[in-house]
């Protein structure tokens, strides 16, 4: 199974992605995790992409689509995988259609996780509370919501004229949030 994890920031996508991960026995593939670990161990590639990360911005997309293609033509993504937090722009949508034609397959969803907007605020304050990410700030994470609605929504359009979406209810529990999306998963695999 291929699929796109799409939501806001602090939509719950990285918590959903590994549930997605554990049940369906394919990678989760974070692009923002990536990063950060990039950040974190001082690669070439931390250096490039940390400040744009810190400002709420997006890093430049000739970056991130070159990290995306080494990662999956990795060989555990040949049974599928879980793309949470790319594509997030027009440009990284054509990349990544043509990474797939050129692996002759194709993705099977685009799961869009539905957050209210205050909501989404006090769970990433609250993150920033318990893993001190640096964007997880009032001014960035504001930023990056712009951001996402600005570049990134419009891309579920693009989705849906292909008949890719899956739309979900990420409000409230957890595991709430897992049932409805294993339900929304049955439905597309029948
Ligand atoms: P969130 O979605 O909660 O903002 P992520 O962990 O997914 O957090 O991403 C953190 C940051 O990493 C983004 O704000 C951006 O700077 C960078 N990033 C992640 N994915 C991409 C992408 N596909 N294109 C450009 N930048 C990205």
């Amino acid at each position: 199974m291929r699929l796109i994890l799409m939501g806001p920031p602090g939509a719950g996508k990285g918590t959903q992605g590994s549930v997605i991960s554990e049940r369906y026995g394919i990678p989760a593939i974070s692009t923002g995790d990536i990063f950060r670990a990039n950040v974190a161990s001082g690669t070439a590639l931390g250096i490039q992409a940390q400040q744009h990360i810190d400002a709420g911005e997006y890093v430049p997309d000739d970056v991130t689509n070159a990290m995306v293609r080494d990662r999956l033509t990795q060989p555990d993504c040949r049974p599928g995988f879980l793309l949470d937090g790319f594509p997030r722009t027009v440009e990284q949508v054509k990349f990544l259609d043509s990474l797939l034609d050129e692996q002759q397959v194709r993705l099977d969803g685009v799961m869009v996780l539905t957050v209210n907007a205050e909501e989404l605020v006090g769970r990433l304050l609250l993150r920033a509370t318990q893993q001190g990410r640096a964007d997880d700030t009032e001014p960035v994470i504001r930023k990056r919501q712009r951001l996402y609605d600005d570049q990134t929504a419009p891309l579920i359009e693009e989705y849906a004229a292909r008949d890719l979406v899956l739309t979900v209810n990420g409000m409230g529990a957890t595991d709430h949030v897992s049932e409805r999306i294993d339900a929304a998963l049955a439905r597309l695999r029948r």
